[in-house]
């Protein structure tokens, strides 16, 4: 695994995360055998850092790694966890999921402690409560070893969070559709000047860029029919100086082990796959897909839409326009009362989405393809 260096804190970095929020499940839990295998796997294999949080898999994703980890010698691993402001009123609050996260993952310190999914809104609750000097306060006290924050929102909201607080890192989605369909270019930047690590999360956009349709597939692999579809994501985002570690929640171990073989020794496109991701990205642009990246962090819906689900379907018919299959998954997997027509535009869902997407909007639009097929 190829090792990065953050000179700020004097650490080597595999390139490779272990993301915690993909994991594979049975019966809506996660399936442990399964995901530990994946881990034990990933640390023979050069893969130290892993990714947690707290609401990740409705809060076992912690508790899974204070499983699995502990049965490695401490210092042999990363930890990282975060703390939801949006999930506290105060800073009492904070403190108490705090400890709680320290009791679930059996850990007597983070490595790496974010403050999760920073926005605006988010900003002003750590600032109201105090957050970022009780996480200071527990630096100080060996608690956390580097303090850094994930990011959801616009460039001048980062500048004005790295220009009020100091940080050991930032996490921010970056992908090649981030930063020709978005703004990651713009994120990349405000970091550049403050010179910080980057660690990537969504590198390949929900698992969107690892599964691309048929036609764009083809367009890739006739540049490089070795290289996997996944490997052409993770190669671009390594390709950036910045950029120390990359995050992928991998659901399985075929995906751990084409990103432990891409991220060992990513090697720069040759002007031949610069121009065929060109075309891609192109193509990409010209599909009115919905930016929705299965998070999660809009659910529960009040009214039972699942919205990732809802939104899964839409985008995989625009992508393949597989009839059969549409239907099948939304009219006979999805329970009538989990799909867009329900949506009664409340507005709940609407602050919580980190990729800014007008749900209720969406619904509308997804109700109408969907129900006239
Ligand atoms: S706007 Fe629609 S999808 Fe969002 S929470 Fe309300 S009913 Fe659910
Ligand atoms: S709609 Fe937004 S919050 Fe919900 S799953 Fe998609 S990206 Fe995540």
């Amino acid at each position: 695994m190829q090792t990065r260096r953050l000179e700020n804190i004097g650490v080597d970095l595999p390139l490779l995360t272990f993301g915690g929020m993909r994991m594979p499940t049975k019966n809506g839990k996660i399936d442990v055998p399964a995901a530990q295998e994946m881990v034990d796997f990933a640390l023979k294999n050069g893969i130290r850092y892993f990714d947690t949080a707290y609401g990740y898999h409705e809060g076992e994703s912690e508790s899974f790694f204070g499983e699995t980890l502990t049965k490695y010698p401490r210092d042999s691993y990363y930890l990282a966890t975060k703390l939801p402001v949006w999930m506290a009123d105060s800073l009492e609050d904070c403190e108490k999921i705090f400890e709680n996260q320290m009791k679930k993952t059996r850990a007597d310190y983070f490595d790496f402690y974010l403050l999760h999914s920073l926005d605006k809104e988010k900003f002003q609750k750590v600032q109201e409560y105090g957050a970022y000097e009780m996480l200071l306060q527990k630096k100080k006290e060996g608690k956390i070893r580097h303090l850094g924050f994930s990011f959801h929102d616009t460039a001048d909201v980062l500048e004005e969070i790295l220009n009020t607080y100091e940080f050991d890192f930032v996490q921010i989605q970056f992908n090649y559709i981030d930063w020709f369909q978005k703004d990651a270019r713009q994120l990349y930047e405000v970091i550049e000047k403050k010179n910080l690590p980057i660690f990537v999360m969504e590198p390949a956009r929900g698992g969107f860029l690892a599964s691309l349709p048929k036609e764009m597939e083809a367009v890739l692999k006739a540049a490089n029919p070795e290289a996997s579809i996944a490997s052409w994501a993770f190669r671009w985002v390594a390709s950036f100086p910045l950029v120390k570690t990359i995050l992928s929640g991998m659901s399985n171990m075929e995906q751990v082990a084409d990103n432990i073989k891409t991220l060992s020794d990513p090697k720069p496109f040759t002007p031949k796959e610069e121009e065929a991701l060109k075309t891609v990205v192109k193509m990409i642009m010209e599909q009115p897909t919905i930016p929705c990246t299965g998070c999660s962090y809009c659910m529960d819906c009040p009214n039972g839409v699942q919205i990732p689900t809802v939104f899964k379907i839409y985008n995989d018919y625009i992508r393949e326009k597989n009839l059969g299959s549409t239907k099948k998954k939304y009219f006979q997997d999805l329970a009538p009362e989990c799909r867009a027509d329900c949506c009664i535009s409340c507005g709940v869902c609407l602050e919580k989405c980190p990729q800014q997407i007008s749900i209720p909007e969406q619904m509308a639009l997804v109700d109408s393809v969907l129900s006239s097929l």
